[in-house]
């Protein structure tokens, strides 16, 4: 680590909990993180639903944890309008959910290309998805907005950009959030964005409006990668300089959570106490 970036702050690391999914169901990531002191988890819809909405909201409440996000709305585009309005009322849905358990925000994985009654890709029009995305998100800031609660565009790695979300560069977030508006900000996930060239720029341009920078996910790239969804890198493992990365953010204000997230089909095969003791003591040493 450069000795100019001091090392990171614990008070900030928080578990998303997909990356314990396997070994703990909700109830147990909870119990672990308070056991260990961490103050903030950002749990996933299908961990709270199988848990119970209120359950879930009263036993993070009463373990003293705050969220760092809620994981996740999105998926907008769809093949016909049958299609976009359900997902509009599941994402309003997810939006409650976030309300209920006090998010202070909802994440957007915004989905890539239109997906047919099969679940097959049933266009190339990857223009006129990035528009449903546009247009589903202004959409649901309507619903969102007067609800009081953010939304946070995630852009994804460009290899997601077919079948997870044709949002893949801080850039195209920041350039929506300037055409939507108030209550939209961003969700910066290094694993997706650290290869950008534009990077630093497109943190400092978010950083230039207050809010808009309003998560931000950490793990780390490694070399090779096996699995395109689930081979992420314990923060050290890997390639992405993350120190520097949360220079940047610091820089352009950002105050809030260091959201540990790591997809891994060998993290999940470990103990997870283990698990927990590792990301608190790589958050410290090497984010
Ligand atoms: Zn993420």
């Amino acid at each position: 680590m450069p000795k100019s970036i001091p090392s990171a702050d614990g008070s900030r690391l928080s578990i998303n909990t997909a990356t314990l999914r396997v070994q703990w169901k909700l109830a147990d990531i909870i119990a672990g993180c308070a056991r260990r002191n961490i103050r903030m988890i950002s749990p996933w819809r299908d961990q709270v639903a199988a848990m119970g909405l209120k359950e879930a909201a009263r036993q993070i409440r009463e373990s003293g944890l705050k969220l760092s996000g809620y994981c996740r709305g999105g998926m907008f585009p769809a093949i016909d309008g049958k299609a976009r309005s359900a997902a509009m009322d599941d994402n309003k849905r997810a939006v409650d959910e976030a309300l209920t358990l006090d998010a202070p925000c909802l994440v957007l994985v915004v989905g890539g290309l239109p997906r047919d009654g099969e679940g097959r890709i049933a266009s190339k029009d990857l223009p006129g998805a990035r528009e449903m995305v546009r247009d589903g998100i202004g959409d649901l800031l309507e619903y969102a907005r007067p609800a009081g609660m953010p939304l946070a565009i995630e852009p994804l790695h460009p290899m997601y950009a077919a079948d997870r979300a044709c949002i893949n560069t801080v850039a195209q977030a920041n350039d929506l959030c300037d055409e939507l508006g108030a209550g939209l900000g961003i969700a910066v996930d290094v694993y997706h964005v650290w290869w950008d060239p534009a990077l630093k720029a497109q943190i400092e341009r978010a950083g230039g409006y207050q809010g808009r920078l309003m998560a931000y996910h950490i793990s780390d790239w490694l070399v090779p990668t096996t699995d395109l969804l689930n081979d992420r890198g314990l923060m050290g493992d890997g390639v992405i300089d993350l120190p520097l990365i949360r220079s940047w953010m610091d820089a352009a204000g950002y105050g809030g959570a260091h959201e540990v997230e790591i997809f891994s089909n060998h993290w999940w095969k470990r103990d997870p106490a283990e698990v927990l003791a590792m990301c608190i003591a790589r958050h410290e040493m090497a984010s």
